[in-house]
């Protein structure tokens, strides 16, 4: 077995070359090659919980990973390990920081989902929040889209002006209207647990990537942006089961009951259609997917034995 740290992984893998990498694990959720059952999360604290989440991808292996979700003011929310098994042996065959897996994964899969739906001459991105996700989504749908202007709402000031330093096209801005008035593409990457973005909010023919809010008890973005935008979600099952605010607008019949939302996989696969045009608003509700996270680790795994990174642990030894 293979041990990856978080400098192996930030070596091994920038976030251009993760984008195919996760467009084609979307895919494989979307033919149902993907055994997932619903992550679960056991409370520790108010706040704080560890994640579980496990898998089988065919062609790829199975694992899990295993997290304690606790907010920090310095590392990652996401700490803990990512497992890839070997479907032959049986074996564990990689263990890594599941922190910057996660990161880059998220993130990879908001640009996949930018691809497939945003307008194609998408110039300016808004970015609410300032944590992990919010630095390595500037980066991800930088690589797909002409990128000129990036705007960034945190709820603390210095920390969007902080962010916005460390990106020559960005800027902070003073509000979410701010950030989002001339934005082509939204990115809600906060910890927000109440919504934070309404449809007011959001210019015609933009497309949003919702990412924070992983629990049902919570919202980042409002019930009506379900009503405003055509909505994708990464998988059917844990988007109606675990994203608040789907569940909300359900009840509320914002989006009908018997309606079922599109997978991005079944865009990808030319199943289901994308963007109708360039007026359209496009939402995109990202909840996190094992399967993201296996394809992850093996293709991290192939670079490490192709370069000599990472520490051979034998385990039965
Ligand atoms: P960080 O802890 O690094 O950053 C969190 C950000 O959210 C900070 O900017 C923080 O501001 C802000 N924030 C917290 N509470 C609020 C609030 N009530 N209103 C507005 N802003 C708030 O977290 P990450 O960047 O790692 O993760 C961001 C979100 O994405 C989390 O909800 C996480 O669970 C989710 N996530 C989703 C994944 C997916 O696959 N969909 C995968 C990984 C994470 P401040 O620093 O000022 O407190």
């Amino acid at each position: 077995m293979r041990a990856l740290g978080h400098s192996d992984i930030a070596a091994l893998a920038s976030p251009r070359d993760l984008v195919p990498v996760i467009a084609e694990a979307m895919r494989q959720v979307s033919a149902r090659r993907v055994e997932m059952p619903l992550r679960f999360v056991v409370p520790l604290a108010p706040g704080e919980g560890f994640g579980v989440m496990t898998g089988a991808m065919q062609g790829i292996g199975h694992g899990a990973k295993l997290l304690t979700l606790k907010r920090r003011e310095k590392g990652s929310s996401h700490t803990g390990a990512l497992i890839l098994f070997d479907r032959g042996t049986g074996a564990p065959t990689a263990i890594m920081d599941s922190g910057l897996a996660t990161a880059l994964r998220t993130a990879a899969a908001s640009a996949v989902a930018t691809q497939a739906l945003a307008r194609a001459e998408a110039a300016t991105l808004a970015i609410l929040g300032t944590g992990e996700q919010a630095h390595f989504h500037i980066e991800a749908i930088r690589t797909i889209r002409p990128i000129r202007r990036v705007l960034i709402w945190g709820r603390s000031p210095d920390k969007a002006a902080a962010l916005a330093a460390k990106f020559s096209e960005a800027r902070a801005a003073s509000s979410i209207a701010e950030a989002c008035a001339e934005a082509d593409i939204i990115c809600a990457v906060t910890s927000a647990s109440t919504p934070i973005l309404q449809a007011a909010y959001l210019p015609e023919g933009v497309h949003v990537n919702a990412v924070g809010a992983s629990l049902p008890s919570a919202q980042e973005i409002a019930p009506d942006l379900y009503g405003a935008c055509r909505a994708f979600v990464d998988y059917r099952l844990s988007a109606d089961a675990q994203a608040g605010e789907l569940i909300e607008a359900r009840k509320l019949g914002i989006v009908p009951s018997g309606r079922e939302l599109p997978e991005i996989g079944e865009v990808l696969l030319g199943r289901a259609p994308g963007r109708a045009d360039a007026r359209e608003r496009t939402l995109y509700r990202s909840l996190g997917l094992i399967a993201q996270d296996l394809a992850i680790a093996e293709f991290l795994l192939r670079r490490a034995i192709e370069t000599g990174r990472g520490t051979v642990i034998d385990l039965y030894n």
